[in-house]
Protein backbone atom coordinates (compact mmCIF):
# COMPACT_ATOMS: atom_id res chain seq x y z
CA UNK A 1 0.00 0.00 0.00
CA UNK A 2 1.07 3.50 -0.68
CA UNK A 3 0.15 6.12 1.93
CA UNK A 4 0.33 9.95 0.23
CA UNK A 5 -0.18 12.98 1.65
CA UNK A 6 -1.24 15.73 -1.14
CA UNK A 7 -1.60 19.52 -0.31
CA UNK A 8 -5.05 21.12 -0.56
CA UNK A 9 -5.32 24.59 -2.75
CA UNK A 10 -7.84 25.93 -0.62
CA UNK A 11 -9.15 24.78 2.86
CA UNK A 12 -12.26 22.48 2.29
CA UNK A 13 -14.15 20.61 5.30
CA UNK A 14 -11.18 21.64 7.58
CA UNK A 15 -8.67 20.34 5.75
CA UNK A 16 -5.60 21.73 4.12
CA UNK A 17 -3.37 18.03 3.80
CA UNK A 18 -5.94 15.22 2.35
CA UNK A 19 -3.98 12.02 2.94
CA UNK A 20 -5.36 8.82 0.49
CA UNK A 21 -3.89 5.57 0.16
CA UNK A 22 -3.71 3.18 -2.43
CA UNK A 23 -4.40 -0.05 -2.35
CA UNK A 24 -3.00 -2.47 -5.17
CA UNK A 25 -5.11 -5.20 -7.25
CA UNK A 26 -5.10 -7.09 -10.13
CA UNK A 27 -6.54 -4.07 -12.29
CA UNK A 28 -4.45 -1.90 -10.70
CA UNK A 29 -5.09 0.42 -8.09
CA UNK A 30 -7.71 1.46 -5.73
CA UNK A 31 -8.09 4.17 -3.39
CA UNK A 32 -8.55 3.90 0.15
CA UNK A 33 -9.44 8.02 1.72
CA UNK A 34 -11.77 7.71 4.46
CA UNK A 35 -11.42 10.85 6.34
CA UNK A 36 -9.22 10.63 9.49
CA UNK A 37 -11.89 11.26 12.09
CA UNK A 38 -14.18 8.48 10.68
CA UNK A 39 -13.96 5.38 12.52
CA UNK A 40 -13.15 1.49 11.85
CA UNK A 41 -17.20 0.70 11.01
CA UNK A 42 -17.46 4.12 8.67
CA UNK A 43 -14.23 3.55 6.74
CA UNK A 44 -14.74 0.06 5.86
CA UNK A 45 -17.08 0.58 3.24
CA UNK A 46 -14.52 2.93 1.34
CA UNK A 47 -12.54 -0.02 1.73
CA UNK A 48 -15.11 -2.16 -0.30
CA UNK A 49 -14.94 0.66 -2.87
CA UNK A 50 -10.97 0.99 -2.79
CA UNK A 51 -11.02 -3.21 -3.59
CA UNK A 52 -13.67 -3.29 -6.03
CA UNK A 53 -11.38 -0.68 -8.19
CA UNK A 54 -7.90 -2.56 -7.73
CA UNK A 55 -9.82 -5.92 -8.78
CA UNK A 56 -11.46 -4.08 -11.43
CA UNK A 57 -14.49 -5.14 -10.97
CA UNK A 58 -16.55 -2.07 -12.55
CA UNK A 59 -20.00 -2.90 -13.96
CA UNK A 60 -19.73 -1.72 -18.07
CA UNK A 61 -20.14 1.76 -19.13
CA UNK A 62 -23.38 2.81 -21.10
CA UNK A 63 -21.46 6.40 -21.55
CA UNK A 64 -18.39 7.31 -22.61
CA UNK A 65 -18.13 10.76 -21.77
CA UNK A 66 -19.51 12.26 -17.87
CA UNK A 67 -20.52 15.91 -17.67
CA UNK A 68 -19.26 17.60 -14.12
CA UNK A 69 -19.76 20.74 -12.50
CA UNK A 70 -16.98 22.97 -10.80
CA UNK A 71 -17.16 23.32 -7.23
CA UNK A 72 -16.95 26.71 -5.52
CA UNK A 73 -15.91 26.77 -2.03
CA UNK A 74 -17.43 29.87 0.36
CA UNK A 75 -14.58 31.73 -1.04
CA UNK A 76 -15.14 35.46 -1.65
CA UNK A 77 -16.84 36.40 -4.75
CA UNK A 78 -13.93 37.80 -7.01
CA UNK A 79 -12.34 34.18 -6.25
CA UNK A 80 -15.62 32.31 -6.93
CA UNK A 81 -15.81 34.21 -10.00
CA UNK A 82 -12.17 32.99 -10.95
CA UNK A 83 -12.85 29.32 -10.11
CA UNK A 84 -16.03 29.43 -12.37
CA UNK A 85 -14.24 31.09 -15.52
CA UNK A 86 -11.38 28.41 -15.35
CA UNK A 87 -13.61 25.53 -14.54
CA UNK A 88 -14.96 25.85 -18.00
CA UNK A 89 -18.00 23.66 -16.93
CA UNK A 90 -21.64 24.95 -17.67
CA UNK A 91 -22.70 23.61 -14.13
CA UNK A 92 -21.63 25.60 -10.92
CA UNK A 93 -22.17 23.56 -7.11
CA UNK A 94 -21.39 26.62 -4.59
CA UNK A 95 -20.66 25.98 -1.03
CA UNK A 96 -23.05 27.92 1.10
CA UNK A 97 -24.58 28.37 4.75
CA UNK A 98 -20.30 28.02 5.97
CA UNK A 99 -19.73 29.00 9.65
CA UNK A 100 -18.41 32.22 10.59
CA UNK A 101 -20.52 33.59 6.86
CA UNK A 102 -23.62 35.42 6.08
CA UNK A 103 -26.35 34.67 4.08
CA UNK A 104 -25.47 38.26 2.18
CA UNK A 105 -22.27 35.97 2.16
CA UNK A 106 -23.94 33.63 0.69
CA UNK A 107 -25.42 36.25 -2.32
CA UNK A 108 -23.00 37.98 -3.11
CA UNK A 109 -20.85 34.14 -4.00
CA UNK A 110 -24.09 33.26 -5.98
CA UNK A 111 -24.16 36.29 -7.98
CA UNK A 112 -20.96 36.53 -8.82
CA UNK A 113 -21.11 32.49 -10.03
CA UNK A 114 -24.31 33.45 -11.99
CA UNK A 115 -22.39 36.59 -13.88
CA UNK A 116 -19.32 33.94 -14.46
CA UNK A 117 -21.65 31.09 -15.77
CA UNK A 118 -23.72 33.56 -18.06
CA UNK A 119 -27.55 32.83 -18.15
CA UNK A 120 -27.14 29.62 -19.16
CA UNK A 121 -25.48 27.66 -16.76
CA UNK A 122 -26.54 25.68 -13.82
CA UNK A 123 -26.10 26.95 -10.29
CA UNK A 124 -26.63 24.28 -7.21
CA UNK A 125 -25.87 25.10 -3.64
CA UNK A 126 -24.71 22.84 -1.01
CA UNK A 127 -25.55 23.61 2.29
CA UNK A 128 -24.08 20.43 4.21
CA UNK A 129 -26.99 20.82 6.84
CA UNK A 130 -25.92 24.27 7.88
CA UNK A 131 -29.71 25.70 8.53
CA UNK A 132 -32.48 24.79 10.50
CA UNK A 133 -35.88 24.46 8.84
CA UNK A 134 -37.03 28.03 9.22
CA UNK A 135 -33.27 29.63 8.25
CA UNK A 136 -33.24 27.35 5.18
CA UNK A 137 -36.90 28.20 3.63
CA UNK A 138 -35.74 32.06 3.76
CA UNK A 139 -32.09 31.25 2.63
CA UNK A 140 -33.00 29.38 -0.08
CA UNK A 141 -35.87 31.44 -1.86
CA UNK A 142 -32.96 34.64 -1.41
CA UNK A 143 -30.54 32.46 -3.16
CA UNK A 144 -32.93 31.34 -5.62
CA UNK A 145 -33.38 34.91 -6.67
CA UNK A 146 -29.92 35.48 -6.09
CA UNK A 147 -28.71 32.83 -8.99
CA UNK A 148 -31.79 33.63 -11.10
CA UNK A 149 -33.18 30.51 -10.09
CA UNK A 150 -31.52 27.22 -8.86
CA UNK A 151 -31.21 23.91 -9.84
CA UNK A 152 -31.46 22.37 -6.77
CA UNK A 153 -30.05 22.74 -3.14
CA UNK A 154 -27.97 20.24 -1.53
CA UNK A 155 -28.69 18.84 2.11
CA UNK A 156 -29.91 22.33 3.37
CA UNK A 157 -30.68 21.01 6.86
CA UNK A 158 -28.66 17.71 8.93
CA UNK A 159 -31.67 15.43 9.67
CA UNK A 160 -33.75 13.71 7.22
CA UNK A 161 -37.21 14.42 8.92
CA UNK A 162 -35.94 18.41 8.72
CA UNK A 163 -35.37 17.25 5.18
CA UNK A 164 -38.70 16.24 3.82
CA UNK A 165 -40.30 19.47 5.92
CA UNK A 166 -38.08 22.11 4.23
CA UNK A 167 -39.10 20.39 0.57
CA UNK A 168 -42.66 20.85 1.45
CA UNK A 169 -42.33 24.76 1.48
CA UNK A 170 -39.63 25.40 -1.29
CA UNK A 171 -40.21 25.29 -4.84
CA UNK A 172 -36.26 24.93 -5.33
CA UNK A 173 -35.75 21.14 -6.09
CA UNK A 174 -34.26 19.27 -2.60
CA UNK A 175 -31.14 16.79 -2.95
CA UNK A 176 -29.96 14.50 0.01
CA UNK A 177 -25.99 13.88 0.35
CA UNK A 178 -25.40 13.31 3.93
CA UNK A 179 -28.59 11.83 4.88
CA UNK A 180 -28.08 8.95 2.34
CA UNK A 181 -24.02 8.69 2.37
CA UNK A 182 -24.09 9.13 6.33
CA UNK A 183 -27.42 7.49 7.68
CA UNK A 184 -28.10 4.09 9.05
CA UNK A 185 -30.50 4.18 6.83
CA UNK A 186 -30.47 5.48 3.26
CA UNK A 187 -33.91 4.49 2.53
CA UNK A 188 -35.39 6.86 4.88
CA UNK A 189 -35.14 9.70 2.34
CA UNK A 190 -37.12 7.71 -0.07
CA UNK A 191 -39.43 6.55 2.45
CA UNK A 192 -39.92 10.18 3.73
CA UNK A 193 -40.18 11.65 0.29
CA UNK A 194 -37.38 13.91 1.76
CA UNK A 195 -35.60 14.96 -1.82
CA UNK A 196 -35.93 15.14 -5.37
CA UNK A 197 -32.31 14.12 -5.74
CA UNK A 198 -29.86 11.57 -4.38
CA UNK A 199 -25.93 12.43 -4.58
CA UNK A 200 -24.49 8.76 -3.89
CA UNK A 201 -20.86 8.85 -3.58
CA UNK A 202 -18.93 5.47 -3.95
CA UNK A 203 -16.20 5.39 -1.35
CA UNK A 204 -18.65 6.10 1.96
CA UNK A 205 -21.72 3.83 -0.07
CA UNK A 206 -19.28 0.72 -0.06
CA UNK A 207 -18.00 0.66 -4.07
CA UNK A 208 -19.68 1.22 -7.97
CA UNK A 209 -21.67 -1.77 -7.73
CA UNK A 210 -23.44 -1.18 -3.99
CA UNK A 211 -24.33 2.57 -5.52
CA UNK A 212 -25.95 1.10 -8.54
CA UNK A 213 -27.85 -0.92 -6.33
CA UNK A 214 -28.91 2.11 -3.99
CA UNK A 215 -29.81 4.48 -7.01
CA UNK A 216 -32.17 1.72 -8.34
CA UNK A 217 -33.80 0.95 -5.12
CA UNK A 218 -33.98 4.69 -4.04
CA UNK A 219 -35.75 5.60 -6.88
CA UNK A 220 -34.36 9.22 -7.23
CA UNK A 221 -32.27 10.55 -10.26
CA UNK A 222 -28.39 10.45 -8.99
CA UNK A 223 -25.95 12.84 -9.06
CA UNK A 224 -22.36 11.19 -8.35
CA UNK A 225 -20.16 13.06 -6.47
CA UNK A 226 -16.16 12.54 -4.38
CA UNK A 227 -15.28 12.61 -1.72
CA UNK A 228 -11.96 14.56 -2.20
CA UNK A 229 -10.18 11.86 -3.83
CA UNK A 230 -7.41 11.87 -6.58
CA UNK A 231 -7.32 10.62 -9.87
CA UNK A 232 -7.57 6.92 -9.07
CA UNK A 233 -10.90 7.74 -6.42
CA UNK A 234 -12.41 9.93 -8.70
CA UNK A 235 -12.13 6.73 -11.64
CA UNK A 236 -14.28 4.88 -9.66
CA UNK A 237 -17.24 7.59 -9.57
CA UNK A 238 -16.65 8.24 -13.14
CA UNK A 239 -17.42 4.28 -13.14
CA UNK A 240 -20.44 5.04 -11.61
CA UNK A 241 -21.74 7.59 -13.63
CA UNK A 242 -20.67 5.86 -16.67
CA UNK A 243 -22.89 2.71 -15.80
CA UNK A 244 -25.92 4.63 -14.31
CA UNK A 245 -29.00 3.87 -17.11
CA UNK A 246 -30.08 7.92 -16.52
CA UNK A 247 -27.98 10.26 -16.19
CA UNK A 248 -29.82 13.95 -16.21
CA UNK A 249 -27.39 16.16 -13.62
CA UNK A 250 -23.91 17.08 -14.25
CA UNK A 251 -21.70 15.07 -11.62
CA UNK A 252 -19.64 16.41 -8.66
CA UNK A 253 -16.53 14.76 -10.08
CA UNK A 254 -14.88 17.80 -10.98
CA UNK A 255 -12.93 17.68 -7.55
CA UNK A 256 -9.10 16.84 -8.46
CA UNK A 257 -8.56 20.50 -8.59
CA UNK A 258 -9.06 21.44 -5.39
CA UNK A 259 -5.94 19.26 -4.57
CA UNK A 260 -2.48 20.83 -5.18
CA UNK A 261 -1.19 17.48 -6.74
CA UNK A 262 -2.02 14.38 -7.88
CA UNK A 263 -1.27 11.09 -8.78
CA UNK A 264 -2.08 10.54 -12.78
CA UNK A 265 0.24 11.23 -15.48
CA UNK A 266 -3.00 12.98 -16.53
CA UNK A 267 -5.18 14.05 -13.98
CA UNK A 268 -8.94 13.62 -14.49
CA UNK A 269 -9.80 17.70 -15.07
CA UNK A 270 -12.59 18.49 -17.34
CA UNK A 271 -12.66 19.09 -20.75
CA UNK A 272 -15.69 21.26 -22.11
CA UNK A 273 -17.40 20.27 -18.74
CA UNK A 274 -16.75 16.70 -18.89
CA UNK A 275 -14.40 13.92 -17.79
CA UNK A 276 -13.42 10.82 -19.62
CA UNK A 277 -14.55 7.17 -18.74
CA UNK A 278 -11.96 4.89 -17.58
CA UNK A 279 -8.92 4.30 -15.26
CA UNK A 280 -5.87 7.06 -15.22
CA UNK A 281 -2.48 5.73 -15.49
CA UNK A 282 -0.36 6.06 -12.14
CA UNK A 283 2.32 8.64 -12.37
CA UNK A 284 5.56 6.29 -10.45
CA UNK A 285 7.43 9.70 -9.66
CA UNK A 286 4.15 11.36 -7.87
CA UNK A 287 3.71 7.95 -5.62
CA UNK A 288 7.22 9.33 -3.99
CA UNK A 289 6.78 12.95 -4.41
CA UNK A 290 3.72 12.64 -2.27
CA UNK A 291 4.81 9.76 0.12
CA UNK A 292 3.30 10.24 3.84
CA UNK A 293 5.78 10.77 6.53
CA UNK A 294 6.84 7.26 8.18
CA UNK A 295 4.64 7.72 11.31
CA UNK A 296 1.95 8.13 9.33
CA UNK A 297 2.09 5.41 7.38
CA UNK A 298 2.01 3.34 10.37
CA UNK A 299 -0.94 5.05 11.45
CA UNK A 300 -2.79 4.07 8.08
CA UNK A 301 -1.24 0.52 8.37
CA UNK A 302 -2.88 0.17 11.84
CA UNK A 303 -6.10 1.82 10.36
CA UNK A 304 -6.26 -0.60 7.98
CA UNK A 305 -6.33 -3.78 9.87
CA UNK A 306 -8.98 -2.21 11.87
CA UNK A 307 -11.49 -1.63 8.87
CA UNK A 308 -10.85 -4.63 6.99
CA UNK A 309 -11.52 -6.07 10.59
CA UNK A 310 -15.09 -4.00 10.45
CA UNK A 311 -16.10 -5.33 6.87
MG1 LIG B 1 -22.73 17.69 -0.31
Amino acid sequence: MRVLSLPMRTRFRGITEREVVLLPGAAGWGEWSPFVEYDAAEAAPWLACAREAAAGDWPAPVRDRVPVNVTVPAVYPARAHRIVTAGGCRTAKVKVAERGQTLADDEARVEAVRDALGPHGRIRVDANGGWDVDAAVTAIARLDRAAGGLEYVEQPVAEVEDLALVRRRVSVPVAADESIRRAADPYRVRDLEAADVAVLKVQPLGGVRACLRVAEEIGLPVVVSSALETSVGIAAGVALAAALPELPYACGLATVQLLGDDVALAPLLPVDGELPVGVPEVDAAALDRLAAPPERVAWWQERLAAAEAAR
